[in-house]
């Protein structure tokens, strides 16, 4: 497997945190920044929306209760 995955589900929607054998780049959806990371979260919002985001948006959400 190129990544290693966990699935996470709280109030601000659930989300797969998956951390990749070699950086990724891709834009995070929630804060709109250009990232360069081994770790890319996929986040369904509570309203079905899917979204890429980056570890520390995925960081921020996971803390809600
Ligand atoms: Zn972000």
């Amino acid at each position: 497997m190129p990544f290693t995955e966990k699935r996470i589900t709280t109030s601000a929607g659930s989300s797969v945190f998956r951390r990749h054998t070699k950086p990724q780049e891709f834009v995070c959806d929630r804060d709109l920044l250009p990232r360069t990371a081994k770790i890319v979260v996929r986040w369904t919002t509570p309203e079905g929306t899917e979204r890429t985001i980056c570890n520390s948006c995925y960081g921020f959400l996971m803390s809600q209760p």
